[in-house]
This record gives structure tokens, sequence and C-alpha cells, in this order.
């Protein structure tokens, strides 16, 4: 049994967790920003009570479907994305965490909503203990990443959108300014984790993803200092604290 006094949240101890645990189960979609509040606030920060729920929350996944397991699931993984690579909770926690990532998995199989396959896949990648990238594929659906000039340093910004593929050191929605065409990676070059990505969202069916990540793990050219730098390396730069 969980001894939920001698765990914590955002408030301190963590005794009321359990309740709070009880009206998830019974309105996940309802309760998840309260639920969020105390256990994964902003969704940057997990305590003990936060990796205490995974069982609980897996628990409700595997029970539930539709958005109540949305909820589940994003509950979860936020949680997880909180966790350090290498983490212990990582093994404390293997079982909940397997059956959490084979639901997560499942669903990017059945759901073939494009709003929420970045989202999932993200969770998968929590569940993985994949760090940065849990949470820094957002930009392909939002079509643009702003990151820095690894020379000059000036705000760039990366857009992999539907209109073109270019990067841009001045806002480039408002006025005319220069666009520096991206130079994708081949597709049959890529590597680890992008050749991961690349080929899973191919065979889940969502082209537009695909076509985004050879932008991703491809490299961009600074227009004010002409200095070429990898995409993603510049993404993981302006993420990591
Ligand atoms: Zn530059």
């Amino acid at each position: 049994m969980t001894n939920w006094s001698t765990l914590s949240d955002v408030c301190g101890a963590a005794d009321h967790v359990p309740a709070l645990l009880d009206r998830f189960e019974g309105d996940a979609s309802g309760v998840w920003s309260e639920l969020m509040d105390h256990l994964c606030p902003q969704l940057d920060t997990a305590f003990s009570a936060s990796f205490a729920a995974l069982p609980r929350l897996a628990g409700l996944a595997s029970r539930c479907d539709g958005e109540d397991r949305q909820a589940a699931l994003s509950a979860a993984g936020a949680i997880m994305a909180c966790a350090p690579g290498g983490s212990d909770v990582f093994e404390a926690y293997s079982a909940p965490i397997a059956a959490l990532h084979r639901l997560t998995d499942q669903c990017l199989r059945a759901d073939d909503d494009p709003e929420n396959y970045i989202p999932l896949l993200q969770r998968l990648l929590s569940f993985e203990g994949v760090e940065i990238w849990d949470r820094c594929l957002e930009g392909l659906q939002t079509g643009e990443y702003e990151v820095d000039c690894p020379c000059c340093g000036v705000d760039l910004f990366i857009v992999i959108g539907e209109n073109g593929c270019f990067s841009a050191s001045d806002d480039y929605s408002l006025r005319e300014v220069e666009k520096v065409p991206l130079r994708p990676a081949k597709p049959a070059e890529l590597e680890g984790l992008a050749k991961r990505l690349y080929d899973r969202t191919l065979a889940d069916g969502h082209q537009f993803m695909a076509r985004g990540l050879p932008y991703l793990f491809g490299r961009a050219t600074c227009p004010d200092c002409g200095t070429a730098c990898e995409v993603a390396d510049r993404v993981a730069a302006r993420w990591r604290p």
C-alpha cells in the first residue's frame, strides 16, 4: 500500500491525493487541470506523489476509453516528462509505465485525429524516457520553432509549414523578410530517433508529420550571418536549462 502521508505534491504532504485521484477516476477530463495543478504544475515539475499516482493512472487508462483514456495518458505522460533520463522512477514504476506505453501505442495506431497524434507521440516518448523530443515535437503541429543562431545569437524562426520550409530572423508573419530555405535530411539517411519517428508516423498514416521530420532533422542557415546549423540541435539547445 502506498503511504501517501510520506509523499508530497505541490501542497506538501500528499494525504489528499488519493481522494483527488478518486475524483479524477469519476471525471477524468473535468478534473484533469486540478490534478495537474497538484501533481505536475505548469507541466514541468513532478513530485514523489506524482510518480506514486502512475499505477492508478495506468489502471484508469486501461479501464476506460475515448477522452477519459486520453486524459489519463496525458496526465501520466506529463508526469513522466518531468522524470530525468535514467531516473530510478523508471525501475520503481516499470509495470505501470509499460502499461501506459502499451496503451499509448494502441491509441497512436487507432486515433486518426491529427490534433491528438503529436501529443500522444510525445507521451509515448515520455514513457520511454526520451528527453527533449517528448516536449519538442509540437512545432511540427504549429509549423514553427523559435531557436537562436549558434554564431550571432539572433532569434531564428524555423518554419516547417504547408506554405514553405525556411528560416527567418524577423517576424515573417508581420512583414516581408528574407527567407532562407531549409535543407531537409534525406529520409533514407535519417538515423536513430529521427528514423524511428519518420517510419512510425508514415506507418500510422500521418504523412504531414512525416513530411516535416526531415526538415526538423535537417539544416538551416541564419539569414543574418550565413551560419549553417542543425535544426534539431538548435531546438534542443533552446530547451535545455
Ligand atoms: Zn547568425
